[in-house]
């Protein structure tokens, strides 16, 4: 028989235990339809990440590893947020298969598009994009803020695939490479590009969420754009120095101004041009240092290099602990009890 390539599919889970039972079956079909169209291994999986949740998201999936041979988790010691986690899932995968795809686990992303993917994959791609086609079913907010997203990162020098979240495939070979970026600000839309390799783009129409609600409002997606920007370029500080230098040759024609204002004796507007200059110079200098501010707040982050995730159990694993001594006053004290 002919040899097929093994996928892992990788999907983060925060807070998900409405969403999980409804999606999770449906991961497990496509997987062994992939398998019977004979495009990838019987030994692929489903690779569950748990982020930290608070609720019974980590029981629902030790509970579908037990029952599906296919199904396997891991836990997060706590919440690091999206894109540690599908990074946690995607390292864990790499040396166990030969192609990932990240998607979602609330069924927003069309799981038809894996065919594809796994298509292009076969074909040559090392890095297979899904991009959205439409946005109809987010709301009108959603679909302008995330718009916004875009066109900020690319005015700010970050480089991003348009309409393309974190539903893609990508190869062993591409993520071991990928293993090599050890920063902490991760932003995966940003760094698997300059990973390079070739890579394909597949359209996709986007869902509603089937249940549940967004752990992304307005308030992270700011956060995530700004992580982005500030990880991948630095074009926020040429932009204030380019208007350090606008402003400063305002300041010069004001203080001409204001000079032949005061050979004239208006002293009121020469006053009024001064607190201009001083007002100008002021913000100019305040947003300055807010930026620099940033970078050097990154800098101190990523010499600490603290781990990007530390995982606290996984479902393949028995959950054991290991005493010091086997006759520990633990087991004893059990002992004694039963
Ligand atoms: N997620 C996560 N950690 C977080 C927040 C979200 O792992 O701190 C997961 C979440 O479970 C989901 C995916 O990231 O699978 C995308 O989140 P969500 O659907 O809430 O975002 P949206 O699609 O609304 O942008
Ligand atoms: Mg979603």
């Amino acid at each position: 028989m002919e040899a097929r390539p093994v996928l892992w599919i990788v999907v983060p889970c925060y807070n998900e235990e409405k969403v999980l039972p409804l999606t999770a079956p449906m991961f497990l079909k496509k997987l062994s339809q992939l398998a019977e169209d004979g495009k990838i291994s019987r030994n692929s999986r489903v690779l569950f990440v748990n982020d930290g949740s608070g609720d019974r998201t980590w029981e629902i999936i030790r509970q579908l590893a037990e029952e599906h041979e296919e199904c396997l988790g891991i836990c997060q010691s706590r919440n690091r947020g999206h894109q540690n986690a599908v990074l946690a899932g995607l390292m864990e995968a790499k040396d166990r298969c030969d192609i990932t795809i990240s998607i979602d686990c609330d069924g927003q992303d069309d799981l038809n598009a894996m065919d594809e993917m796994v298509e292009k994959y076969l074909q040559g791609a090392e890095v297979v994009y899904g991009v959205r086609s439409r946005r109809e079913t987010d709301t009108w907010f959603k679909r302008t803020t995330a718009l916004a997203f875009y066109r900020l990162m690319h005015g700010m020098g970050a480089e991003v695939v348009y309409n393309h979240a974190d539903y893609r495939l990508i190869s062993a070979k591409v993520l071991q490479h990928l293993a090599d970026f050890e920063e902490v600000n991760i932003f995966l839309r940003g760094m698997v590009p300059l990973v390079g390799f070739p890579a394909e783009t597949v359209y996709y129409e986007r869902n509603v969420r089937l249940a549940g609600k967004s752990h992304y409002p307005l308030r992270k997606m700011i956060a995530l754009a700004f992580n982005g920007i500030t990880s991948l370029s630095v074009k926020p500080i040429t932009l204030i120095t380019t208007f350090g230098i606008g402003f400063s040759l305002v300041g010069l024609i004001l203080m001409i101004w204001a000079v032949i204002q005061a050979i004239l004796g208006n002293t009121v507007a020469g006053w009024t041009s001064t607190v201009c200059i001083i007002c100008l110079l002021g913000g100019i200098q305040l947003i300055s240092l807010g930026v620099l501010g940033q970078y050097i707040g990154k800098t101190y982050l990523e010499t600490k290099h603290r781990p990007r995730y530390i995982i606290s159990a996984r479902t393949w694993e028995k959950e054991t602990r290991r005493w010091i001594e086997d006759d520990s006053p633990r087991e004893r004290t059990e002992e004694k009890q039963t």
